[in-house]
């Protein structure tokens, strides 16, 4: 199982024109979920994250090794359930794109009612690491370019505390979350680890297939939804061929 792994920075910003935290909350809300389920229109029609990058965080690198994704809202994590901050601000998270560190989904019982045993090993492989500190620094560059640095008061969250590498990956392995693109525990392919032969069918057994992201050989370099649903169009295709 391989699996993006991330940290969400959030910076406080000196205008309610520049956020969009008050339009989740109290009268607004109300009036922009309205406008959205009669108009189709405005804050709630529009995606989660509007910025995104795909980057270069090694110079040498061929392609880019770090997604950056940027939202006009900041999330209240003192709170007890899901709430916006009560004044302006933004967020950012970034990944490594190609994470070397493996988990696994384990069954633990032929007994179906028993949890499969899931661990995501974040951050083992030394890669995983030293991109994640670039992905975290990224982001503190891109806060404080201009013309973002004069729409900010300063970061919230982790704040000036958090320095060095080994602060940053701390924080990470504490307050780090899940990508949700999780991937590769029933991969495709010829090699002894292969689950599933180039057909999708399930080796050593009779008529069946598996198609959804854990067929991935490996991760998938951006978000996973996309290429899923272009997979699955292929899928259908190779059924059919196979059932001529
Ligand atoms: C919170 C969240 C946010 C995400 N944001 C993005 C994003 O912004 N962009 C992006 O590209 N990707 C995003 N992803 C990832 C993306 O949604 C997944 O990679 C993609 O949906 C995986 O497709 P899948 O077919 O493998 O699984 P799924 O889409 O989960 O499909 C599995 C289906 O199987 C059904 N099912 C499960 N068990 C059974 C059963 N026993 N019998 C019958 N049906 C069953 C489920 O109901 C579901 O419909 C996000 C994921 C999450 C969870």
């Amino acid at each position: 199982m391989r699996e993006h792994y991330l940290y969400m920075v959030q910076a406080r910003m000196h205008h309610w024109r520049d956020s969009q935290n008050r339009q989740f909350i109290g009268m607004r809300l109300w009036r922009n979920a309205l406008q959205y389920f009669v108009f189709r229109r405005g804050v709630m029609s529009l995606g989660s994250y509007q910025v995104g990058g795909f980057v270069k965080t090694d110079p040498n690198a061929t392609r880019p090794d770090v997604q950056l994704m940027m939202a006009p809202y900041s999330m209240d994590s003192g709170a007890a359930g899901y709430a916006f901050e009560p004044f302006p601000g933004m967020q950012l998270f970034s990944y490594p794109l190609r994470p070397r560190s493996k988990g696994h989904v384990r069954i633990e019982s032929a007994d179906h009612r028993v949890p499969a045993q899931v661990a995501a090993n974040y951050l083992a492989d030394p890669y995983d690491q030293q991109m994640s500190v670039n992905a975290f620094r990224l982001m503190r560059n891109v806060l404080a370019a201009k013309p973002l640095a004069s729409l900010l008061v300063g970061e919230t969250r982790p704040g000036p505390a958090v320095q060095s590498n080994d602060e940053i990956l701390d924080l990470y392995r504490r307050e780090g979350q899940s990508g949700y693109h999780a991937c590769g525990t029933c991969k495709m392919g010829s090699d002894a680890l292969a689950v599933l032969d180039s057909r999708l069918r399930v080796r050593g057994v009779e008529g069946l297939r598996v198609m959804d992201l854990s067929v991935t050989p490996t991760m998938i370099s951006g978000n996973t939804n996309g290429p899923m649903m272009a997979m699955a169009w292929r899928a259908g295709g190779l059924i059919l061929e196979d059932a001529r």
